[in-house]
């Protein structure tokens, strides 16, 4: 079953709701991960924090697409990150000429939150990207094919979006560049 891990970390005070609809936490913003251990140990649980997006908003006058359209309430339909990632059709004309050549995702919300000044790069090396993948050209993009992707997306979460969904998103950014 899915499990609302952001519903539940903001209940146990690990952070709020900002108005991107991320929840952002005082030390880090919003650039980290949720994870959860399911157990049946007895707890005593933690509180709710308060909320401190006070009067910014930042990210609502960013977002390329005004997909955020009250406070934190992000209108799907409209999100370059939904629009690449998990839509299943065709992309819509809509997002002619908002995604910035971006073919995976979008984190402009993020990268405007002035409490993301706060989180600090990673030291993983799982997450570095593929050497390869830095050097690619927009030709050799696409020109992309199921076994390139396979190889270079292996251990990525570009795979949500599948081979399909990348050409795809791949394909919208070229044509709405000709159509320029
Ligand atoms: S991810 Fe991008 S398109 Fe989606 S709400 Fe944030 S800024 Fe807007
Ligand atoms: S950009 Fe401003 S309004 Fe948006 S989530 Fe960050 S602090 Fe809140």
């Amino acid at each position: 079953a899915p499990v609302l891990e952001r519903s539940w970390a903001r209940k146990s005070g690990i952070g709020w709701v900002g108005k991107n609809a991320n929840l952002i936490t005082r030390q880090s913003g919003s650039f980290y991960f949720l994870a959860e251990i399911i157990c049946d140990l007895e707890l005593m649980p933690d509180h709710a924090t308060t909320d401190h997006c006070g009067t910014c908003r930042k990210c609502i006058d960013a977002c390329p697409t005004n997909a955020i359209v009250s406070e934190k309430l992000v209108d799907g339909s409209k999100c370059i990150s939904y629009a690449t990632i998990e839509l299943k059709d065709a992309i819509p004309d809509y997002f002619k000429d908002k995604m910035d050549d971006w073919m995976f995702g979008c984190d402009v919300c993020q990268d405007v939150c002035p409490w993301n000044r706060f989180s600090a790069p990673h030291q993983q090396g799982k997450f570095k990207p593929n050497e390869a993948l830095k050097n690619f050209k927009k030709g050799e993009w696409r020109e992309l094919t199921q076994e390139l992707f396979s190889e270079i997306f292996r251990k990525s979460p570009v795979k949500r979006t599948k081979f399909t969904g990348l050409k795809r998103n791949i394909e919208f950014l070229e044509a709405s560049s000709e159509r320029d």
